[in-house]
Parts: structure tokens; sequence; C-alpha cells
């Protein structure tokens, strides 16, 4: 292997097999809209470790949310966004992913993306480079306007067009089935990434700039709609490398999760679109519950996912119902093919038949700390998609806008590379203090592990779901860190380097962070709920916990004070 860490920051006349300008980690949304947003003029070399197509982007279902209706407008959005977000979003960077939205959905139907067209009697619809789309309505939006494709594969069909593009774009290298397994610094600054080849041998990249676009962390915990990949990687990957890391204890449980009747049977999705089309939710006596609440079905997704956990309890049972047996039979087959095949597969007719469902792990609101230019706080590192922390979500995301935030910050994230590149004196002004200030967390009691012995993944993935999962409480949560940690003791493997021992790492690194977050905020607010701490505190709003090895830490932000109507820019 060639050694990283000697040679000098490579520039593009010496570009070759093991060095790029740019060095993308992830094929989902993110990374991909990144590479296609670089100049052509830049060598960029893009790694996933599946293949080019498999990533959480794939299986999105319900949509890209934008406001483009006749009857929308980007401060609708914004209010919405902001309110899902519980008092905890960043609302300078929130702006700028509501007002991106447009130009981000021009940009993927000119590079081939194909959204469903309206249909007669559509509520709301746009008109995008001359076609006539439909808009969905989903939980928590004030108006139509979610885009989807193929009915519920909207992710499929952003990904397929994504990939074509990237593939035909002659400056990006594409390595499949590669893991990043560290990045590379050097005088503080990151330049170059360490990978495990199909085979696990180790292999290097030296990078003028390095991105992490590699998705979420579901897997950490025991149900979860996340694909295999999810893992956590990036957040250890920024952790070993000093970046800080924030808003640890958000995440979003999905309320809808097909609960298939082996419970071995990974977790499939049933998407907020179904309600937002109009499906109730029953309990075992068929009440719909969720009449209980103000917007019924359409309550934000923490809202539906707690309604739902409390009546399994009360109940006693495994699942609550779905049931669209109301709805035309036609259009909901139309609507939702993928979800109908998905519930035939295991005999149910999603037109006649209750679809049973109970909540699971979804979208990771925390992530790498990043400025609005998706820079970290490492030089020469940007983090974008899932991985980062931008803020846009607060402390609750509100649904169909992640995609979004991929494409949106991706392209910042591009804009920012090619800056920075084309000016080697713009390192001297790199933000080294995350963007969201706050206090530092304790992680005194974190284990840290770079190999973990894979069989113990069930035991973590079961320790959050029960300890640190859509209910928390400080003993129980106590409980959980203290064991992740003698876990992380007792199954650090130091030598042994594959796919598996650095995947079960990164989650156990990542679950003892997470824990140790959920830990000290001692509130409830969005997707964060501690039977012990019921309500929001008013001290906590916009209060954020930074996680980092250098314990680095920082100055305190006043939310109230930031106007959001001035110049983002
Ligand atoms: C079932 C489901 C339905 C969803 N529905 C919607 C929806 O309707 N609308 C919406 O806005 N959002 C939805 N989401 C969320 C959304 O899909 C994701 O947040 C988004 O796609 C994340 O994109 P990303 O590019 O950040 O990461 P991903 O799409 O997850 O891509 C991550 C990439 O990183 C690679 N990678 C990971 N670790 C490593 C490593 N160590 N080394 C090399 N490569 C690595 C992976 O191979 C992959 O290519 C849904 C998510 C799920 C799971």
């Amino acid at each position: 292997m060639r050694d990283v860490k000697s040679m000098v920051m490579p520039d593009a006349a010496r570009m070759d097999e093991s060095s790029a300008d740019v060095v993308v980690i992830g094929g989902g949304v993110a990374g991909l809209s990144l590479a296609l947003r670089l100049p052509t003029q830049l060598s960029v070399v893009l790694v996933t470790k599946e293949w080019l197509g498999e990533s959480n982007t794939r299986y999105a279902q319900g949509g890209l949310a934008a406001a483009v209706g006749s009857h929308d407008s980007t401060a609708s959005h914004l209010s919405d966004t902001l309110a899902a977000g519980a008092g905890h979003c960043d609302p300078l960077a929130a702006r700028i992913l509501v007002e991106g939205a447009p130009d981000a959905v021009t940009w993927l139907v000119a590079l081939g993306a194909t959204f469903d067209p309206a249909g007669p009697g559509a509520l709301d619809t746009t008109e995008i480079l001359g076609e006539r789309l439909a808009l969905g309505h989903e939980a928590a939006h004030s108006h139509h306007r979610v885009l989807h494709a193929q009915g519920d594969a909207t992710g499929a069909e952003l990904e397929r067009a994504l990939v074509e593009a990237v593939r035909a774009r002659p400056n990006v290298r594409i390595i499949e089935r590669c893991l990043a397994t560290e990045l590379i610094a050097r005088d503080g600054m990151c330049i170059g990434v360490r990978l495990l080849d199909e085979t696990d041998q180790p292999v290097a990249l030296a990078a003028r700039a390095v991105v992490l676009a590699n998705g979420g962390s579901g897997r950490a915990w025991h149900r979860t709609t996340n694909p295999a990949g999810a893992t956590a990687d990036g957040l250890a990957l920024a952790w070993h490398a000093g970046a800080v890391l924030t808003d640890l204890e958000f995440m979003q449980f999905h309320p809808t999760a097909l609960v298939p009747p082996d419970p071995a049977a990974p977790a499939f999705l049933i998407s907020e679109a179904v309600r937002g089309e109009g499906a109730y939710l029953r309990n075992n006596a068929s009440e719909r519950f969720m009449l209980r609440y103000e917007a019924a079905e359409m309550e934000p997704r923490d809202v539906v996912a707690r309604a739902i956990a409390h009546e399994m309890l009360r109940e006693e049972s495994d699942c609550a119902w779905l049931d669209l047996r109301h709805l035309d039979a036609d259009f909901v087959r139309q609507r939702f093919p993928t979800i109908a095949a998905a519930c035939a597969s295991y005999g149910i007719d999603i037109t006649r038949d209750f679809i049973p469902v109970a909540p699971a792990a979804h979208y990771f609101m925390g992530g790498v700390a990043v400025d609005l230019a998706a820079r970290t706080t490492v030089p020469g590192l940007w983090a974008v998609g899932e991985v980062a922390c931008t803020g846009v979500h607060g402390a609750n995301r509100l649904a169909s806008n992640s995609l979004l935030e991929g494409l949106v910050f991706g392209r910042r994230a591009a804009e920012s590379i090619a800056a920075d590149l084309a000016d080697p004196a713009a390192r001297m002004s790199w933000p080294v203090e995350p963007r969201l200030g706050g206090v530092p967390l304790d992680t005194s009691d974190v284990h840290q592990v770079t190999a973990a012995d894979p069989d113990v993944r069930q035991r973590i993935q079961g320790i959050m779901w029960e300890r640190v999962g859509l209910f928390r409480d400080a003993e129980g949560m106590a409980d959980a860190s203290h064991e992740l940690a003698d876990l992380a003791a007792r199954a650090s493997l130091p030598q042994k380097e594959s796919r598996g021992t650095c995947e079960t790492a990164s989650i156990l690194l990542a679950g003892q962070l997470i824990a140790a977050a959920a830990l000290a905020r001692t509130e409830s607010r969005g997707a964060h709920a501690r039977t012990d701490f019921p309500l929001p505190s008013p001290q906590l709003a916009g209060y954020h916990f930074l996680a980092s090895q250098t314990g680095s830490s920082v100055k305190t932000i006043d939310f109230a004070a930031l106007d959001v109507r001035g110049d983002v820019r």
C-alpha cells in the first residue's frame, strides 16, 4: 500500500490511480449530486461500499418536497420545516434548503429524472420544463408539495438518473464495494482516506478534498427501515479524524414500518404518503386512535410514532394497523405499487386488508457538524446528506426534506470545494469551530473502538432499541452506556480489519455517543422523548451538544438573534 502520510498535497498535474482532487465517500443522492455539480476539470473518485445504487436513497418512497405548487410558497415550506424541527432547527440553513428546492427539482428533471405526471382531479400540480407534475401530500406539510416517481419509488428513480449521469462523466472514477475505514490527516488537515477493497485488502487514496456522503445510522437499532449499509460509518470516520459531531440524540422513528409475519425479515417502510392520501390508523379494537389528536393521522412523525407505541403497549400487541379500504382500490394500486407488491408477498392485499405496522428507527437528524458550505471542523473535510448535521431538520425531520437536503447541500458543498481548490489561501480561513455553537458532551466513558467482533452486533442493536429508542429515561440510558462501553472493551479487535469488524465498531462507537447525548438532554423535544423529562425545556431550545475526541468547544449561539430573512450568502 502506498504511504499517503508521506505524500505531499497532490495537485492536478500529479493525479494518478491513488489520488484525486476530490474523493467522495458515498453514492446516494448527496454524494452523486455533489459529484455532478463539481467542475469537470477536477478529478473525482466516488467510493461506495456496495454496488453503486445501493443506498438509503434507493429505498425512499414518498418523495421530494419542494414548494412549487400554485397554492404553495417557500415561506410555508420553511414554516412547516421549523415547526416539525421543534424549536431546534437552524433557521438560516432551513431557509437555504427550502429556497433551493425549485432549482433542485428543475436540475433533476433536466438531468433525466422522471416524476409522476399530474392526473385528472389533482389537487395541486406544477409545471417543470414543460411537464405538468403531480404533487402529493404528507403529514405536517401545509400544502401538496411532494414530487414522486413511479408512485412510491421516488428514491429508486433519483438514484437511477443520478447514477446514469455520473457514469457518463469522464472526470469521475467510481470505486464500488470498497469500505472507507479511516480518514488520513496531516497537520490537522484531511488529506486522504484509507479503504478496504472487496477482498479486505487495504488501499489508500490521497485527495485535496474529502467528502463524507455516507448516509445514515439506522442499523444501530434493532428495528429499522434502513438497508444493511446504514451502519454509522460516517460518524465513526469523522470522530476518529477529530471532527465535531452534534445533535446525536435525535434519531427519527418512522411510525409505520411493516411488521412482517416472519420476525427475521427486514423491516419495510409504509410511506407517510399513504396517510397523506387518506389512510387511517387503527388499533386492535379497530378504533381510529389518532382522532384523539388535533391533526389525526397527519400529526408529525414523532407524535404518530409515540401514539402507535402507546397503543401497542396498552393493548400488549406487536403492531397497529393501517387501513386503506375506504380509498379507491385502483388509485391505491397505481399510487403505491412498491408497497402493494411488498405486502402482497406476505399475502396482504392493501386495498382490502389491514396492514400491520410499528415504529422503526428511520432517519438520523444529528451527524457531523457542518457550516452552510458543508465544511466540517476539520480543514479539507466536507460532509453532506444524512451523515451531516446542517441543522435543517432540528429535532425532527419534516417528511421528504432529506432527499432535498442532499441535493441542495450537495450543490453548496461542490461550490465550496471548487472555490477552495481554486484558491490555496482558502484553507487559512477554514472555520474550525462548529457553526451551531453549544456545549461539549462528556465522552470520557466512551470506549474507542476501530474493529469489533461482529457477533456483538445484535446485542448493540437490542440495547439501543430497548433503552435508547422511542422512549428513554436516565436509568435505562446510563445502563445502556455502561453496557455498550463494556461490550466495546470486550469486543475490540485491534488487529483485525474486515468489513464486518469495521461496521460493528462504527455502530458500537455511534451507540455510545448517541446514548451519551441522549442522557445529557434532560428534556423531551421532537424525536427525543424522555419519560423522566416529558416536556421541552425552554433553556434547551436551540442548544446543541457537541462531541469530539478533543472535546473542542465552543461558543453558544443566540438563535433568537438570527435573522431568517437576512442575506444567506
Ligand atoms: C425506507 C426509506 C424511505 C425513505 N423515504 C424518504 C422519502 O420519501 N423522502 C426523503 O426525502 N427521504 C426519505 N428517506 C431518507 C432518505 O432516503 C435518506 O436520508 C437519503 O437518501 C440519504 O442520502 P445520502 O446520500 O446521505 O446517503 P445514502 O443514500 O444512504 O448513501 C450512502 C452511501 O454511502 C456509502 N457508504 C456508507 N458507508 C461507507 C463506507 N464506510 N465506505 C464507503 N462507502 C460507504 C453507501 O454505499 C452509499 O453509497 C427514506 C429512507 C429510507 C431508509
